[in-house]
């Protein structure tokens, strides 16, 4: 039966016993093919470099003349550094060894020698890692470099890749359909493979990375998209026919006319609703670009239709602060919103359920805990969750299979890179509202050091005399949560007794009772609090226009996404806002932050910066945030494959041929293998 031996375990290779199979089993390493497909991750290059060419610490191999005898220092009895004068082409430089002194005997005048090195262009001198006696001769100039675990080493890595090629290479199956193959002019598998272990020049590796680049991608992207098409087709909704007519009256009730990306948005929501086919929406949008009216106007679609309505948020006092908007928007309507928190009780608690279950309730706001077990709903036709981008694709799910199947509606509350958005969210339709409401002022943003503290202050205060608001923001992370707790208490007592007579100040931070958040919520909100000093528990949707000043301590300590959260609290009236950053900080990447904090005010650019400042495992701040991870492909670098791959798996999906044509049984094959067709698994 079988006729290939790609599926074989590795052990039936020459010199692979119990050990290596083990070893090799905690690379992931199992059969032929796994061994095929264990890519490295970067390539040493020992290409000879023209020193003019060289750029400033860059790695780089020369062949020289040594000119000096070397000249050997100790610092106490571990540290060494060693150093000769080697010509290099028309060059007199220097070369540098820490702490091998043992080359010593081995370099001698006049030797022509081999250096690889990190290159100072300033100093003319090369720090040498490695050092071969006589001219660069090597069995190839341009090497892997592969991870490697337990007894294996890349060289005997790279003998068993060698063996097995030579064995089974043969066997390896083309799997990419020949109109995309020609379309992308892409290498045979196997010839790319080959490459991938045994290439001669970075050419070479650019052809047969980009094939398996796009085939990555493909694959994945032909995931989501069946995918997509099964929650669409398979799970079908109920078509809601809304009543146009009060949809537009409310909306030229509203005390503005809508920015054309949110009627854009609208509109495809609406689509979605009335479809027979299930709303799997992603709404992404800026801070204060008005998501919130967004969610208003599609729960008011859904309940003219004869539906239930419910948002869902992270956290209690974002839930309060929703109810009540929402609360002021479509009250005047002769909806009927309710809250549901925690700090709904008893009595209160079975009235508010009693009156979800016979229908009287419209529109239900609450945390992501509302979903579970006694909620229920009499027809719950929409649900509208915010901030849900730290879910992943399986959670997404959970969430739409609960209940009534409704519509979902996902809101992020910061902008997700599109990259990002299109693998993460991949079987979801995004719509973006790629526009701000007409007259918003930017955000003026300064970075200042600690030691100018006694300024912000005195810029705060002058704010406040103008009869602002101001927020004060210390960071609060899980891991020292004892010690930043004291922090904000500290900064609060602080600036109590430094603005003390003038203006007050407010505390807020998690570990308050919802009782105690409350009341300083609403001080600040009413203006009888001047100042208020939290923690990020502000960081999402909180809305007081009359605040025009944010300071944020140890800004360095914030992603960039999460800065533009806060910083998002101000700018929401018609006045000037600041918003300064606190920070001293020690690293590069840290710096770079603030400066990019200072150049712009869209969301969109500094997701996109922050994602390349961080990588697609750690934009969304935890582990599981359902971020695929690719063998070879790379999602920030590669975005344009990635895009590519997206709107061809698209096309593939939803045209007829894919499903019976010849040319695309591989592809039908792996689908199928993978569940997505029956809506089975995921991963
Ligand atoms: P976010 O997208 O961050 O949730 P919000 O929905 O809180 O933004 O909206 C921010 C502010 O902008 C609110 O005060 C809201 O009333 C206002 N707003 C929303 N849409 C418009 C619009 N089209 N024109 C003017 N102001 C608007
Ligand atoms: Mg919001």
């Amino acid at each position: 039966m079988a006729d290939t031996h790609l599926q074989l375990p590795v052990s039936i290779l020459k010199g692979i016993g119990p050990e290596t199979e083990s070893s090799l089993a905690t690379m992931g390493i199992g059969t032929i093919e796994d061994l095929f497909e264990y890519f490295p991750y970067r390539y040493e290059d020992y290409r000879l470099k023209d020193l003019a060419e060289s750029g400033h610490e860059e790695k780089i191999t020369v062949e020289g003349k040594v000119q000096s005898e070397p000249s050997l220092m100790y610092f106490g009895r571990k540290k060494s550094k060693l150093t000769i004068k080697v010509l290099v082409g028309r060059y007199l430089i220097k070369a540098i060894f820490f702490n091998q002194p043992y080359l010593k005997s081995k370099i001698h005048l006049n030797d022509i020698v081999t250096i690889t090195g990190k290159w100072d262009r300033h100093k003319q001198t090369i720090t040498g890692t490695e050092f071969k006696s006589g001219p660069n001769q090597r069995e190839s100039d341009f090497e892997p470099v592969y991870s490697i675990k337990g007894s294996i080493t890349v060289k005997s890595l790279r003998k068993y890749i060698q063996q097995a090629l030579n064995d089974y290479g043969h066997e390896i199956k083309e799997n990419m359909p020949m109109s995309l193959k020609e379309k992308y002019k892409l290498e045979d598998r196997g010839t790319a493979l080959r490459t991938m272990h045994f290439p001669q020049s970075p050419d070479e590796v650019k052809a047969a990375r980009r094939r398996f680049v796009y085939e990555e991608f493909l694959f994945f992207q032909l995931k989501m998209q069946a995918l997509r098409k099964y929650e669409r087709e398979q799970s079908r909704g109920t078509p809601q026919n809304y009543d146009l007519k009060r949809l537009k009256e409310f909306i030229s009730s509203l005390p503005f006319p809508l920015t054309d990306a949110q009627k854009r948005v609208v509109n495809e929501i609406c689509a979605d609703l009335k479809s027979p086919f299930r709303m799997n929406r992603l709404l992404q949008g800026d801070v204060g670009s008005g998501k919130t009216v967004v969610a208003a106007i599609a729960l008011m679609a859904t309940v003219t239709a004869g539906y239930q309505g419910s948002l869902m948020v992270p956290t209690e006092i974002l839930a309060e602060q929703h109810a009540e908007s929402l609360y002021n928007l479509l009250a005047p309507t002769g909806l009927t919103v309710a809250l549901l928190t925690s700090s709904v009780k008893g009595k209160k608690r079975r009235e508010l359920l009693d009156r979800l279950q016979n229908g009287e309730i419209d529109i239900l706001i609450g945390t992501h805990a509302l979903i579970q077990e006694e909620v229920v709903f009499k027809s719950l036709g929409l649900v509208i969750t915010d901030e849900q981008h730290r879910f992943g694709v399986e959670q997404r799910r959970v969430l739409r299979e609960k209940g009534e199947s409704p519509d979902v509606l996902f809101m992020t509350a910061t902008p997700i890179p599109r990259t990002l958005a299109i693998t993460v969210f991949g079987e979801m339709d995004v719509s973006i509202i790629d526009e701000m409401p007409a007259g918003r002022k930017t955000i003026e943003t300064y970075w200042a050091k600690k030691e100018m503290l006694d300024r912000v202050l005195a810029m705060v205060e002058k704010e406040m005399d103008m009869g602002r608001q101001a927020y004060v923001i210390c960071p609060l992370i899980e891991e020292s949560e004892k010690l930043d707790l004291q922090n904000v208490i500290d900064v609060y007592d602080m600036l109590s007794v430094h603005f003390n007579g003038k203006h007050r100040t407010g505390l807020m931070h998690g570990k308050l009772s919802s009782d105690e958040k409350e009341q300083v919520m609403k001080a600040f909100s009413q203006n009888e609090v001047q100042l208020l000093v939290s923690t990020t528990v502000v960081e999402v949707g909180v809305n007081v226009p009359n605040a025009t000043i944010m300071m944020i301590y140890d800004a360095e300590r914030f992603g960039l996404a999460q800065l533009h959260q806060l910083r998002g609290r101000v700018g929401r009236g018609s006045e000037q806002s600041y918003c300064i950053l606190l920070a001293n900080p020690k690293t590069e990447i840290g710096k770079e932050r603030m400066r990019i904090m200072t150049e712009t005010n869209d969301g969109f650019v500094l997701s996109e910066k922050d994602l390349e400042l961080r990588g697609p495992g750690d934009f969304f701040g935890r582990k599981q945030s359902g971020v695929p991870e690719f063998k070879v492909a790379d999602m920030v670098h590669d975005y344009r494959a990635l895009e590519t791959a997206r709107q061809d798996a698209k096309q593939l999906i939803e045209s007829k041929v894919f499903w019976v044509d010849p040319e695309y049984a591989q592809l039908r094959t792996y689908l199928e293998s993978t569940g997505v067709l029956d809506g089975e698994k995921l991963d």
